[in-house]
Order: C-alpha cells, then structure tokens, then sequence
C-alpha cells in the first residue's frame, strides 16, 4: 500500500486517495492564493490614504502654502482620506471577524416596518443631498427573527449604495414581504432597488467579491471601501439566507435578499 502524507491507504484505495489529496492540494493552493491576493489589496488600500495624508501634512508643515483657502483644502482633504483610512479599517477588522467565524448571531423579533422607518430617517439626510427619494413597502404586521445590528448593517450598506450610485433626482425603494417556498419554509423576501446607473453585465458575477468595484474612481470619491457588499453576503449567509443582484446599465439595479423568518437553533 502506498502512504502519502504520513496516512496509510486502503488497499486498491490509493488511486482514489491520490485523487482526494490531490483536490485537496488544489483548495490549499487556492486558499493560500486568495489571502495572498487580499493582503496584497489591503496594503495597497491602506497605503493610499496613508500616503496622501502624509503628502499633504507634510507640504503645509514646509510652509509653503500662504493662502488660507488652498492651506483649508488641504486640511480638508486630510480630514476625508483619515476618514475613509477609518472606515477601511473598520470594514477590514469586521469582515476579517466574520471570516473567522468568530461572529454569533443574536436573534430577536424585529418589526420590520419601524426597523424601515427608521433606517429610512437615518438616510434621509443623504438622500436630500441628492434629492433622491426613499420610500418602502413593507407590511405592517410583518416580524423576522434575526440580529437587529446585522440586519441594519446589511440594510445601510444596500440603501447606502443605492443612493451612492443613482444620480441627482433618482429614487431608492425598499420592500420586504413574507414567502412560503414550495417546500414549506417560511421566508421573507426584501428588496433594495434604484434608478441609478446600473451595473454592466460583466461585473455583476463579481461585485460580491471583497475589493471589487466596478468604478474604483467613483467609488473612492463617494469614500467607498469595496468592502461592503462582501460583508453583506457574510452577514446574509449568516443568517442562512441568500442575496442576488439584476441590473440594467443606465437604468437601475436591484438587491433581492430571502432570509428565513425564523433563525434554528445551532446544534
Ligand atoms: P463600494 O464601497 O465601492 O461601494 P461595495 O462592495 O459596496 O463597495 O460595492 C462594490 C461595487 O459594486 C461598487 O464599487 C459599485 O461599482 C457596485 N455597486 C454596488 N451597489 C451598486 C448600485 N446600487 N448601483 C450601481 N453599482 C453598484
């Protein structure tokens, strides 16, 4: 009998344990390339706004700069690339914790039409900046069960990014209504659409996956992190449910999430 790896094998099972080891090799190597990618993204992430703060604090020190409104928008710029290096680190250490699998959901019932309500008000601010009008269609007797913090964050993130890529004037909907599947489960079924600018075909498959933007330029100027929806779909899978993205480039996009109404106990 061959041994490979220190394991003995089966005889005339080798063949087959060749196989699995060799599968096994494949996924080490293709974890082991996808960290190796994703440090090689935060550094270059983090680098950037590091870079510029130190750029622009250093030529105000030197004492260059005379007049007060260029000294001002430098101060400003330093101000926002600290900001973004925050939210960076922010989404990096919450994505990496969920990863980790270190994150326990803490479920209640939540009345998903105040949970709107006022995830609606908190936005609203933002979306009148933008003349943007936010409405929602949910039940009013509708409950979920699920962890209220994670829900909100998933739900700030869709609603943020709606409003982020939909011009001037658009508008962002929400809805959620329950679902009974054909095998009896129960669900409810949210969606988060926009009038916006829409996503290419292309990039749809890949707009989940941490770092990706479709525009890194608009993205970075609206102080996005490329991290959002990828904790998003964390968070949902989490929750055992599933999200799905439909888009029409130049006329909107829309985020359909199902996520159980009642969350099982872990075992
Ligand atoms: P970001 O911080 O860049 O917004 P996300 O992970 O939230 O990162 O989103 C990834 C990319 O998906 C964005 O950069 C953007 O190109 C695209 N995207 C997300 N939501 C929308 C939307 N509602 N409309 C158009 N494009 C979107």
């Amino acid at each position: 009998t061959m041994r490979m790896d220190g394991v003995p094998m089966n005889q005339g099972g080798s063949y087959q344990g060749m196989l699995f080891l060799l599968q096994e090799v494949t996924e080490i190597r293709r974890l082991e390339r996808m960290r190796s990618e994703f440090v090689a993204n935060v550094s270059h992430e983090l680098k950037t706004p590091v870079a510029a703060v130190k750029g622009f604090a250093e030529t105000l020190l030197g004492g260059g700069v005379k007049d007060e409104k260029t000294a001002n928008s430098f101060l400003q710029i330093i101000y926002d690339e600290n900001e973004r290096l925050n939210r960076l680190i922010g989404d990096i250490l919450e994505l990496s914790k969920i990863e980790s699998k270190r994150v326990q959901l803490d479920c209640s019932p939540i009345h998903l039409e105040s949970f709107f309500q006022s995830l609606l008000e908190t936005l609203s601010k933002v979306a009148e900046k933008k003349s943007i009008s936010l409405s929602m269609d949910v039940p009013e007797e509708l409950f979920i069960e699920a962890d209220e913090d994670k829900l909100r964050q998933i739900f700030l993130n869709l609603l943020s990014n709606a409003i982020n890529y939909t011009h001037d004037g658009g508008s962002v909907r929400v809805t959620a209504a329950s679902r009974v599947k054909t095998d009896g489960d129960e669900t409810v079924v949210f969606s988060v659409s926009d009038t916006g600018m829409g996503i290419p075909r292309k990039d749809l498959p890949r707009i989940f996956e941490r770092f990706y933007r479709v525009d890194k330029a608009r993205s970075r100027s609206s102080g996005g992190t490329g991290l959002g929806l990828s904790i998003v779909k964390h968070l949902t899978e989490l929750h055992h449910g599933t999200i799905s993205v439909d888009s029409d480039l130049g006329i909107g996009s829309t985020f359909t999430l199902e996520l159980p109404l009642l969350q099982e106990e872990e075992s």
